[in-house]
């Protein structure tokens, strides 16, 4: 096996496979190294929101260009990425009206489909919710969900029918730098050789910053989600909706719903540590906040629910660019919103890696630097997350 590649992945998250993908049709041949399998992260645990609603623009801008792949995804990818429309709903208390109204209009000035509509309006598109606790909500008609393993998966087979290599059951446990260069990494299966190291690691990053001397602040956050089985008068679908009044964000899928809560998720677990299961108490708080949205789900079933790690960083922004050795990028900290970026982010690296500079979305602000710069990024909103 020849192990020399243009640049190394370490990753088969849906970042990793993003960005071998780009990397691929740029002419570049990137390997990519997994521990697991792809999607073994926090990828495949994902409730894959697809929406563009955020608080800064830089997470607008990067949403709104995945969005173009999402809607269009045999003809830019291939293959299938389980993009559903369901539309969706950003409900906020009277609190955040400011910030909705605010942050609406930065997301119409990018071009983004959306607007605000009253709580009438979200009961006649939503007749089961509760809306006697907000006055409006923002709306997007095109936006819904995709099936994170599915995304993921498709990337790479794309990747490597350009040229792209997968190499899974494959840990990084060193960097290799040689004159303050990167030459490569140490792996199970051997040392592979490139001028290009790319961290993808997920929650697993901090391990590989430290391997190059990188001291970055970082921290694991666990995240648990639920499906419910929706009664049958519920309908056959609602719009995937987060909701700060119960600090919850639920969509459908099929004849269930998927909840997620934004409080009360560890940081500072091993992402290794058991997540088939959702941490004890959670069912009990998602049942009893989806049944004050939508009291018609007194009549559902729990179907299932497991948890997920992701990195996380202090600003809950992610770590795009260089920093370290030459040749060593990372992107890693997506902080519980990576997945409905991946494509412009593996596209923005790809730019940044071959061209030196990035044109598609300015990313400048993600770069490692902000830290120690102080040049946190913050939002209208206090956290946002999926
Ligand atoms: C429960 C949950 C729900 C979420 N919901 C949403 C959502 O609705 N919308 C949204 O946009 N985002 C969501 N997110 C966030 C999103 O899923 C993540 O930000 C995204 O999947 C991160 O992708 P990644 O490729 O960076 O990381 P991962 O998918 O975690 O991939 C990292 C990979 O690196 C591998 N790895 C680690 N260390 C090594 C090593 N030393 N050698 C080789 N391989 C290694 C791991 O096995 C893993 O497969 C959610 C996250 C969670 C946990």
């Amino acid at each position: 096996m020849d192990n020399t590649a243009d640049a190394i992945i370490i990753g088969g998250g849906v970042q990793g496979a993003s960005l071998a993908f780009h990397l691929a049709q740029r002419g570049m041949k990137p390997i990519v190294l997994e521990k697991k399998f792809v999607g073994a992260g926090a990828t495949g645990r994902s409730s894959g929101l697809v929406r563009m609603h955020y608080d800064t623009e830089v997470d607008a801008r990067l949403a709104w260009v995945s969005f173009d792949y999402f809607r269009n995804w045999k003809e830019m990818v291939g293959g299938d990425s389980g993009f559903t429309r369901t539309g969706f709903l950003q409900i906020v208390g009277d609190k955040h009206y400011d910030a909705l109204k605010q942050n609406t209009k930065m997301l119409q000035s990018i071009g983004i489909p959306t607007w605000l509509i009253s709580s009438d309006d979200v009961a006649r598109l939503c007749p089961h919710y509760y809306t006697g606790d907000f006055e409006f909500a923002a709306y997007e008609p095109e936006s819904g969900y995709a099936m994170p393993s599915d995304t993921a998966n498709s990337l790479m087979n794309a990747a490597r029918q350009q040229g792209a290599r997968l190499v899974q059951d494959c840990t990084v446990s060193g960097v290799k730098v040689n004159g303050g260069r990167i030459t490569g990494v140490d792996t199970a299966q051997g040392e592979f050789h490139a001028p290009v190291v790319v961290n993808c690691a997920g929650a697993w990053a901090e391990k590989l910053n430290q391997m190059v001397g990188l001291e970055l602040p970082y921290d694991t956050w666990r995240h648990d989600t639920m499906f419910v089985m929706r009664p049958r008068q519920a309908g056959p679908s609602h719009p995937a909706t987060i909701d700060f009044r119960h600090e919850m964000y639920f969509r459908s899928e099929g004849e269930l719903t998927l909840v997620g809560l934004e409080d009360n998720n560890p940081l500072g677990g091993s992402p290794d540590d058991e997540s088939d299961h959702a941490l004890p108490g959670f069912v009990d708080r998602a049942v009893d906040r989806i049944c004050q949205r939508m009291p018609i789900m007194e009549q559902g079933g729990l179907h299932s629910a497991h948890g997920g790690y992701d990195g996380i960083t202090p600003d809950q922004h992610p770590i795009i660019g260089a920093a370290g050795p030459d040749g060593y990028y990372l992107n890693c900290g997506h902080s519980g919103t990576g997945f409905k970026t991946a494509p412009a982010v593996g596209r923005c690296l790809t730019e940044l890696i071959i061209d030196g500079e990035v044109t598609t979305v300015d990313i400048s602000s993600l770069a490692p630097s902000r830290f120690q710069e102080g040049k946190l990024i913050g939002g209208t909103y206090d956290n946002i997350w999926t």
